[in-house]
């Protein structure tokens, strides 16, 4: 018997216990794709498939996997900003340093509003 009459009878198996085939596909072999309660399954590969809903999605968990490190770096910043400030007496400079202050500052007021899970 080769691997791929295993499969089917696998997932046979598995629809006859109640799982529901999909119209998607395995990414890895191209198989339907079972699902099992709250779990996508490739019989195939005998592994759990994780899909990610949608490009948006990606990109905000990435956003907020980051969100850390942003809030540090706009910390360091004004920081450094402010030490600059402090020191400088020409008001052209000061009034872009000022601008720049603010654009920080709403950064990371934009940041709080971010809700990290
Ligand atoms: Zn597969």
């Amino acid at each position: 018997m080769t691997d791929n009459d295993d499969s089917i009878k696998k997932m046979a198996e598995l629809l006859r216990r109640g799982a529901t085939m999909l119209a998607q596909s395995c990414p890895q072999c191209g198989s339907p794709i079972l699902k099992i309660q709250d779990d996508l399954y490739c019989a195939s590969c005998d592994r759990r498939i994780v899909v990610v809903r949608s490009d948006e999605e990606a990109e905000s968990t990435a956003v907020k996997t980051m969100l850390p490190k942003l809030r540090e770096t706009l910390m360091r910043k004004l920081q450094s900003l402010n030490e600059i400030i402090e020191s400088e007496t020409d008001t052209d400079k000061l009034t872009k340093l000022a601008n720049l202050m603010v654009l920080l500052l709403q950064a990371l007021h934009k940041l709080g509003t971010i809700h990290e899970d």
